[in-house]
């Protein structure tokens, strides 16, 4: 199974993968986390992506797409892989269905996670006093929700062009979020 999700800011993608990842036993790739990681490490890549995070912008593709095609190369990867919050341009979605598809694994299904932006916010100014991000202050998510409709938002047609397109509600409760995307999963698994 390959999944990926897609949503703006403070949509759960990051939660809902985890809780996925225990449901279907395949690995999760965030590129949020990664690029977490590398900032923390302080190495060359780490300083380059930090300069782009924490002012709310996208990191450039090419190296997002390096970090991300390493990672893939894994023998963990090669059974499936649940994706959050990549690809997250035109650019990266279209590298990544080339890759897949060199190796003969293509996406199974793309769920949008979709809610108020208004508790989006509210959800992420929460985040910010539990897990202290830098880049989840007033300025930074307006700036983050601005780039997701600007440039992540135009891949929901790319993907519903290809019909693999599934959207779910993403408001209320974790749980309740969970249960919708496996309503989805199973039903898609079934049919
Ligand atoms: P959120 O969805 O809440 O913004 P993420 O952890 O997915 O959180 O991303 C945090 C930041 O990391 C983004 O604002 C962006 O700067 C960077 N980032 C993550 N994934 C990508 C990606 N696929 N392409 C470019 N930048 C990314």
């Amino acid at each position: 199974m390959l999944i990926v999700f897609i949503g703006p800011p403070g949509a759960g993608k990051g939660t809902q993968s985890k809780r996925l990842l225990t449901y279907l036993g395949i690995p999760h790739l965030s590129t949020g986390e990664l690029l977490r990681g590398a900032k923390h490490q302080d190495s060359q890549v780490g300083r380059l992506a930090a300069q782009y995070m924490d002012h709310g912008r996208l990191v450039p593709d090419p190296l997002v797409l390096t970090m991300v095609g390493e990672k893939l190369e894994r023998p963990e990867f090669q059974k499936g892989c649940l994706f959050d919050g990549f690809p997250r341009t035109l650019q990266q979605a279209r590298s990544l269905d080339d890759s897949l598809q060199a190796r003969g694994t293509p996406l199974d299904l793309v769920l949008e996670l979709k809610a108020d932006e208004n508790e989006l916010i509210a959800r992420m100014l929460k985040r910010a006093a539990a897990e202290k991000r830098i880049d989840d202050n007033p300025q930074t998510i307006a700036q983050r929700m601005e780039v997701y409709k600007r440039q992540t938002a135009p891949l929901l047609d790319y993907y519903r062009q290809q019909g693999k397109l599934a959207t779910i509600d993403a408001m209320g409760s974790s749980e309740e979020v969970f249960s919708r995307i496996k309503t989805t999963l199973d039903a898609r698994r079934a049919g």
